[in-house]
């Protein structure tokens, strides 16, 4: 990525690049004057200036979408599937540039990164099969001489809105069904970590992808404005935190556009007192902790049932103590978090914690970093992992969704007591159960209140051929992320009803169409 940043888009004048849009298949220079900082959360370091699009940028990055889509519709599908598998190939062979780019400005581990690469990969390989997936049905004879069939038909532009913690796996989970389908995309990526999606555009010019067909539009609140209320945008996909998935929702569907938002978490795990307690603790820590917690399906209350809670919380105690943190280049467990101001919030969960009488078994507020601190920052973003024990379900610590390397204990005596805990949640996207025992495994998914299960599995990730949405504040709109799902949600339906034989002439007859 080094190589690419001097380019006539961006300016090297200082020793920080800066970045650029992408539209019509080239880099677009930003002119609105507003930059944000893109920063390496393991050293503090700012690594990059990023462009934050105004009103009429947005406009025209929109407007290059929508002059490809045309073009881009009527492209045959064998044509489309060869620039996916094309696609597909680059992205395997470079992955791993990919996966470095995604440490150094989300901070997450390599082998993390490389994890997310592969599961937006996945959805790569689902969409080559678009072939298969928007053929539609035909029927024979409906009535006299009448045959009817369906057809799926992409929407035009479509705007997918990502958050920070997936730079490049989130993006993956829409744009690949979309393109596949004939659509036109206008990304508009986290500006924490936009080289993602600017390398992503790269690799699909590469694949032969025509200009204007995946677009990326840098910015905040004015270019995600920009997008929900312009007439040209059909579609929004939006994930990232609930308040803002909210308002997503209202203000795109008030525009007129189908809308999928999914929102923030709050996951719980129950652990049964019949359970693996080594598996389980494993478990507890690698959801809790990877990634630094900063994930949707990150685990961030443990529900331990009955008397095993003693023995459970020190297994998870020594686990998390023997945790290496520092910078995600240097074969550490677990990386920074992703801004200063992250760092902040969650230590501050921490303190709350404390103050609301939990007992707070592991500090990640103190302890020993592996990284360098970049010249003139304060260094990089860390907490260490944290475990609480004896949560109340007052506490601000089990309430919200902190998104860091905080675990929380919660002791019920039932297991119905756990499930009444998950379903009173206002969150809904994942869950787990770790048990022995298959009867109540089987009665926990048909009771619980939650878009995806994992019985003995931790972070339960659907795979790309079924689709991943949450439950309740989890999602806004009815229509989960890829698989089928996805397909549907970028096609329309359209029914043709056929009579070339025998066009009975019957005269004039303004009665309602009957069929015989
Ligand atoms: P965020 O809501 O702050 O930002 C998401 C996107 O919205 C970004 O592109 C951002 O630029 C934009 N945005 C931020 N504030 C805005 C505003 N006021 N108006 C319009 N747009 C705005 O989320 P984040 O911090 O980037 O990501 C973390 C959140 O995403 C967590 O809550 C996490 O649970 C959630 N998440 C959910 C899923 C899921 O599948 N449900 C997956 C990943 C992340």
């Amino acid at each position: 990525m080094t190589s690419t940043l001097n380019s006539p888009a961006g300016t090297a004048s200082d020793t920080v690049p800066t970045l650029w849009h992408w539209a019509g298949g080239t880099r677009v220079k930003g002119t609105s004057g507003r930059t944000s900082d893109v920063t390496n959360p393991a050293s503090g370091a700012v690594t990059a200036h990023l462009p934050l699009a105004s009103a009429d940028e947005a406009a025209a990055v929109i407007a290059a979408a929508k002059t490809a889509f045309p073009g881009w519709r009527d492209t045959s599908l064998s044509r489309r599937t060869t620039i996916l598998f094309r696609f597909r190939e680059l992205l395997n062979a470079r992955a791993g540039e990919l996966a470095e780019l995604i440490t150094a400005e989300h901070g997450k581990v390599a082998s993390d990164a490389a994890g997310e690469v592969a599961r937006g990969q996945e959805v790569v390989e689902f969409a080559c099969g678009i072939a298969h997936l928007v053929k539609g049905s035909a029927t024979e004879n409906a009535s006299t001489n009448v045959d009817v069939h369906s057809v799926r038909q992409p929407l035009g532009v479509v705007g997918i809105i990502s958050p920070f913690n997936f730079p490049a796996m989130v993006p993956m989970w829409f744009f690949p069904v979309a393109i596949a389908a004939g659509n036109t995309v206008v990304l508009k990526p986290s500006e924490k970590v936009p080289s993602s999606a600017l390398w992503i555009a790269e690799l699909w010019k590469e694949a032969g992808l025509p200009d204007g067909v995946f677009n990326v539009l840098n910015g905040d609140k004015t270019a995600v404005d920009a997008l929900l209320t312009n007439p040209d945008v059909k579609s929004i996909s939006f994930v990232g935190s609930t308040p803002i998935a909210r308002y997503v929702y209202e203000t795109g569907t008030a525009h007129g556009k189908r809308v999928q938002a999914l929102g923030g978490a709050k996951n719980h795990m129950v652990v049964l007192p019949d359970a693996d307690l080594d598996l389980a603790a494993d478990q507890a820590v690698n959801a809790g902790f990877g990634s630094a917690g900063e994930r949707c399906m990150a685990i961030s209350a443990l529900v331990a049932v009955g008397d095993i809670a003693d023995t459970l919380v020190a297994k998870i105690a020594d686990r998390a103590e023997s945790l290496r943190t520092g910078d995600g280049c240097r074969g550490c467990d677990m990386g920074p978090l992703v801004t200063a101001a992250a760092q902040k919030r969650v230590s501050g969960y921490i303190d709350a914690g404390v103050a609301s009488g939990a007992t707070l078994v592991v500090d990640g507020r103190t302890g020993e970093f592996d990284a360098d601190a970049a010249p003139g920052s304060d260094g990089g973003f860390f907490v260490g992992p944290t475990l609480f024990d004896h949560v109340e379900t007052e506490a601000s610590i089990y309430t919200d969704e902190i998104f860091g390397p905080v675990l929380s204990v919660v002791r019920v005596d039932t297991y119905s007591q756990a499930v009444e805990l998950i379903n009173a949640n206002p969150y809904g996207n994942g869950t787990a159960l770790f048990t022995n025992d298959g009867g109540a495994a089987r009665r926990f998914q048909n009771e619980v209140e939650v878009g995806m299960i994992g019985i003995n599995v931790p972070v339960p990730v659907p795979m790309a051929y079924y689709s991943f949405g949450g439950w309740k504040n989890s999602l806004f709109g009815d229509t989960h992320a890829h698989g089928t799902e996805g397909v549907h949600f970028f096609t329309r339906g359209k029914v043709v009803t056929t009579r070339w034989l025998d066009p009975s002439h019957a005269g004039l007859n303004l009665g309602f169409p009957t069929n015989a």
